[in-house]
Parts: structure tokens; sequence; C-alpha cells
């Protein structure tokens, strides 16, 4: 059976040369790259380059990269450091539609005496830049806010944004987890704080993130313990995952143009395709401003769950949401947010690319959906009623 892996903004396989690079780090290159002799110093060289890797990609100066183990972590420590930076600053401002490694970190803060306001979007998932405005206040300590969404793939107008929030004097964090790799990041000229970055979303592996500081921005540690990554984040580096991650931000970096250009229309071709061949049908997000390799749609009255399960039988892998909520039947919180009918949420899938998905793929997926949501529909008592 073929198979057809489209869940990318979930985890992305290893590249080859990522696993290529990182295997002489569990063999002869395993000294502790703090250690004082040859063993450590001959790994600590490539801790250097892979800080130069991730700087590159992002156009950044490597001392204001600092590894970490995931994007959750890094999106923590940027708001945990600010917050214990500031201690006389209680507010907190991010979005309705942000990752849960935001969304349920600010909530846990705001249960402990935080007062957060999580702004809204409209129905496709674009924020109200004169809401953020009104939100901030002299008591914003930091502004936290995605640079693409997870499930819609929609890109929020990050430059302005930041404009908006530096305006006011505020620290601003963005998580750019699903656009880093996918979309330039130039934090040359870029209005941010703190970005953060994941390893398995750009085809390094799960357990390595990355968090930007800009040079001068007030920043106290999540770990507290050693000196490693100057003082920010405590713990002997996982050299091999860090050299994994250097690796793939190299390749994101030389891939992006062409691979931005050849993903974004097999995504357009999927989504043509798909919404010529199945009725009652629409894409969830704004079209005009989003991730080139995500495609989030909506098949009115049947379940995503069902429709998983079965394209998962014909060998197809994709998501009814984010993939760290799937598993339950609770409606996505971004497609709540943006007013998506009940109905239409409960059907919606996340198809997401990425450099490794071809013709092929778009095809044989052209070719299975339509008949699993025609069967499914069959079954259905409200596509009945409906129809
Ligand atoms: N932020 C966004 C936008 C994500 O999509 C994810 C993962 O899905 C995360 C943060 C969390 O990253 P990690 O899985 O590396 O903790």
């Amino acid at each position: 059976m073929k198979e057809v892996y489209a869940d990318n903004n979930a985890t992305t396989r290893v590249a080859p040369e990522v696993k290529e690079a990182m295997l002489p780090f569990f063999e002869d290159l395993y000294g502790n790259p703090s250690s004082m002799h040859h063993f450590g110093a001959q790994v600590e060289k490539h801790l250097i380059y892979a800080r130069e890797q991730v700087a590159s990609l992002l156009n950044a100066d490597p001392e204001e990269i600092v590894f970490t183990s995931c994007g959750t972590e890094s999106d923590n420590a940027a708001i945990h450091g600010t917050l214990a930076s500031y201690p006389e600053k209680r507010h907190i401002v991010t979005t309705k539609v942000e990752h849960n490694a935001v969304l349920h970190y600010c909530r846990h803060l705001q249960k402990n005496g935080y007062k957060v306001t999580e702004l809204a979007v409209d129905r496709l998932g674009r924020l109200n830049l004169d809401e953020l405005q009104n939100s901030l206040s002299d008591d914003t300590a930091i502004v936290s806010i995605m640079y693409a969404n997870n499930e819609t793939g929609v890109v929020f107008p990050i430059e302005q944004i930041g404009q908006i929030v530096k305006d006011r004097g505020i620290v601003f964090h963005t998580d750019a987890v699903q656009a880093g790799g996918k979309i330039p990041l130039n934090l040359s000229t870029l209005p941010v704080d703190f970005l953060s970055l994941s390893g398995h979303k750009l085809h390094a592996p799960k357990g390595v993130g990355v968090l930007y500081i800009r040079k001068g921005t007030r920043f106290s540690p999540l770990l507290i313990g050693g000196h490693q990554e100057h003082g920010r984040r405590a713990g002997t580096e996982n050299v091999p995952y860090i050299v994994g991650i250097g690796k793939a931000c190299e390749l994101a970096q030389s891939y992006m143009e062409e691979e931005r250009i050849r993903i974004g229309n097999l995504r357009d071709r999927l989504e043509i395709e798909l919404l010529k061949s199945i009725p009652k049908a629409r894409v969830n997000g704004d079209q005009g401003n989003r991730l080139p390799n995500t495609l989030n749609i909506s098949f009115e009255s049947v379940e995503g769950e069902s429709i998983l399960l079965l394209l998962s039988k014909e060998g197809i892998g994709a998501s009814s949401g984010s993939a760290c909520t799937s598993g339950s039947l609770e409606p996505s919180h971004v497609l709540r947010a943006m007013g998506v009918p009940f109905n239409a949420i409960h059907g919606s899938v996340r198809f997401s690319l990425s450099r490794y998905n071809t013709e092929g793929d778009i095809s044989y997926i052209i070719e299975k959906l339509p008949s699993i949501i025609g069967r499914l529909r069959e079954m259905s008592p409200f596509w009945s009623a409906l129809s």
C-alpha cells in the first residue's frame, strides 16, 4: 500500500543529512562540551557551529541563540524569563489561537494571579490590531503572539505587531515553531525580543528547540544550575540533537526558496481538487496569508476522526487539529475562536506537507478522499437531513 505522510505540522521526518551529521556524536564525539580536555574541546567546536547555523537561518547573532529541549520549553522560558525580570508587571497579552505551549502556560499564570488578555480572531483567523493596541498598558510585561498557526497555517503580521508592542516599550515574544524553516524569518529587521523554534517541525529530531533572545533583553532562566548557554539555560547540552537542529536549519535555509514554491503548488492543487470534487467543503483560515504547506479543510456532516481513520487505512496520515489535542474529541480551540460552525469544526482535517511530499502523494489523496467522505456521509443522519 502507498504511504503518504501529510501531518508535518505535527512532526517531520528527520532528514537523512541531519541523521548523518548527528551519528558521530553517539560514537566518537561524546565529550562534554564544557570539559577542558580535548574530548570536550572537539565537541564544543560543533556546538559553536550549530549555533552559527541556526543564527544564519534567522539572520541573528549566534550569541542570541539558546538551545532548549523543545518548542514548549522555549515558549515557557520566554514568558517566565520576562515575568521574573519585571516582577512589578502583572499583565500578559496573547491570543485565543496560540498553541497550548503558550495558551495553557498563560492560563496557569492567570490562576496564579496574573492578568491575561487573550485577543480574539475573525472568521479568517486574523487579529484586530486596534484590539492589540488597546490591550496594552503600563502593567503589560510581555506580549506573546505566534508567527504562524499550527492548525490553519495563518500567518500573523508579526512585523506590524512587533512594532506596535515595541512602540509601547513592551517585551515581545513570537512562537515561530511552525514558521521556522518554512518562510523567511529575518531577525535583523523583525521587532521581536524572543522567538521560539522546535527541531522536530523542521526535519531535526524531537526533543530539541531554540530560544532566540535579542541582545540586551532582560531574561531570567527557567532552568537554574550550571553555566551552560551563557547562563541562560542550565543543563549539559544535548549535543547530537543540537548538531541535528543546526544541520536542519542549514538545509531549510538552502531549500527554502524553491521548496516554498513547490510545496505551495502541491497544497494549492490539493485544495482546488478537493473543493471541486467534494460538495460542502470549506477552507479554514485566511487563504491569502498562510504557510505554503498547510491546508485546513472542513467537510460538513462528517466526523474528522472518522475521516482520519479511513485515510489511515489507505496509508494516509493527516490530522484533525493540533496533534497535541487530537486523541480527544474536544473541538479545536483555534477553529472555535474563528467562529467556524460546530458542524464544520467536527469535520475538519489538516493536511500539512513537507519537502518529502510529491505530486504522486497529492494525486493519491485526491483519489482516496472523495469516496471516504461520500461513504461517511451516507451513514450520517446530519447529511441525510441536509440533502
Ligand atoms: N508551538 C507551536 C505553534 C506548535 O505547533 C508546537 C507543536 O506542535 C509547539 C509550540 C510545541 O513544540 P514542541 O512539540 O517542540 O514542544
